[in-house]
């Protein structure tokens, strides 16, 4: 049988130059950095080479590079050791509703530890206003993180203009550019962003590994104490092996961004083409324009989203519901509910992600596939032959 993996926003497969470059350093120089001795050097001369690589992606100096154990990390670091660290200075934290849990789940912690949150809505795109983020600013805030693109419905958060306010006002931002990062030009100056979280397993990297990019003379309490690793920002040995696998994944992903982004919304676009040729009464969530290249995420009015990708499984065909981390839940995704789709057409939703080994072919299949699987669940289903036309 045929299979489709779109589910590109969850993970990617791990590029074979990848795994080449990591089985050398578990095969080859598998030393300790912090050693003195060759073996050591070996290792130390690996990490430094990603932690260049990393930096030349995103436009930062290598010592602003902070490996982490992933997004997640990076997120938690970047939260909880700036409240940590700011707070004499005040306790107030600015977020959106539309955040990845990995932020959200942060800062709600934080609330239960003392400190003060506004999540800030969003439009019917999925999209924050700079204005309310100027608003919301108190004497007593210190952080604002505002993700760069939303990893369920795709849209493009204005983070330059949200970090120039922030600026303006004395106080730091955050973004967690997880899914923005090898899909849309990510230059830390550019964007004037204090913080910046990225993780290998959504650009052909490995899982369990990802960057917080630190500006500068920005200082954090450290979630983990133990050695001097990470210039004090992260004890612990560092994961050599994933570390130069997210070197090179950053490098291929700086060297093909223009064909890789090309590919992405070509097919992309074909997808959402044979989808709607295919299926009637569809919707597009999230914006017509400002969203990654690779974001198709779409409502099937009158039919659940499980049951369709139960039906799109046994086709061979990945996709996905709102955000893999919420799957398994009855409840709709946060994110379409903070951009006001209704309940029952937030519960129609299917997010689709295309990556580099998306074929036309695929999308052909899997327009087909997903028209018959909606005409059969909507003909057992009451509400579609009750509706009003
Ligand atoms: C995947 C993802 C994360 C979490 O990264 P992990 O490396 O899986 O911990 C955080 N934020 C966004 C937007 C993501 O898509």
């Amino acid at each position: 049988m045929r299979r489709v993996y779109l589910d590109h926003a969850a993970t990617t497969p791990v590029h074979p130059e990848v795994v080449e470059v990591m089985r050398h350093y578990m095969l080859q120089d598998w030393g300790n950095p912090s050693s003195i001795h060759s073996f050591g050097r070996e290792a130390r001369a690996g990490v430094d080479e990603a932690r260049a690589k990393v930096a030349a992606l995103i436009g930062a100096d290598p010592e602003e590079i902070v490996f982490t154990g992933g997004g997640t990390e990076a997120d938690n670091m970047a939260i909880k050791g700036t409240a940590w660290e700011l707070r004499n200075k005040g306790d107030h934290i600015i977020t959106s509703a539309v955040e990845h849990h990995a932020v959200l789940h942060t800062v709600e912690w934080l609330e239960k530890q003392g400190f003060r949150a506004t999540y800030l809505p969003v439009d019917e795109y999925g999209m924050v206003d700079p204005g309310d983020v100027e608003r919301a600013i108190t004497s007593s805030t210190i952080l604002v993180s505002i993700m760069a693109a939303n990893n369920e419905v795709g849209t493009v958060q204005p983070v330059a203009e949200i970090a120039r306010i922030c600026r303006e006002k004395g106080v730091r931002f955050h973004t967690d550019a997880v899914q923005a990062v090898g899909q849309l030009p990510i230059d830390v100056h550019a964007l004037g962003v204090d913080l910046l979280s990225l993780s290998a397993h959504k650009i052909y990297g490995p899982k369990g590994v990802g960057v917080l990019y630190v500006r500068r003379g920005v200082r954090l309490t450290p979630l983990l104490h133990g050695g001097a690793h990470e210039r004090k920002r992260r004890a612990g040995t560092e994961g050599v092996p994933g570390i130069v696998g997210l070197g090179k994944a950053a490098e291929l992903a700086r060297l093909q961004f223009d064909q890789r982004v090309e590919h992405y919304r070509r097919v992309r676009d074909l997808l959402w083409e044979r989808i709607r040729e295919r299926v009637p009464e569809v919707r597009l969530n999230g914006h017509p324009t400002e969203r990654l290249p690779n974001n198709l995420n779409l409502s099937v009015l009158y039919v659940e989203g499980e049951s369709m990708l139960l039906n799109l499984d046994m086709k061979g065909i990945a996709a996905s519901s709102g955000s893999a981390c919420t799957s398994g839940s009855l409840e709709p995704s946060h994110v379409l509910l903070a951009m006001g789709i209704p309940h029952e057409v937030a519960h129609g939703s299917l997010r689709m992600t295309v990556g580099v080994s998306t074929t036309e072919e695929d999308t052909a299949y899997v327009g087909e596939s997903l028209g018959e699987i909606v005409d059969r669940l909507r003909a057992m289903s009451p509400l579609w032959n009750a509706r009003v036309r």
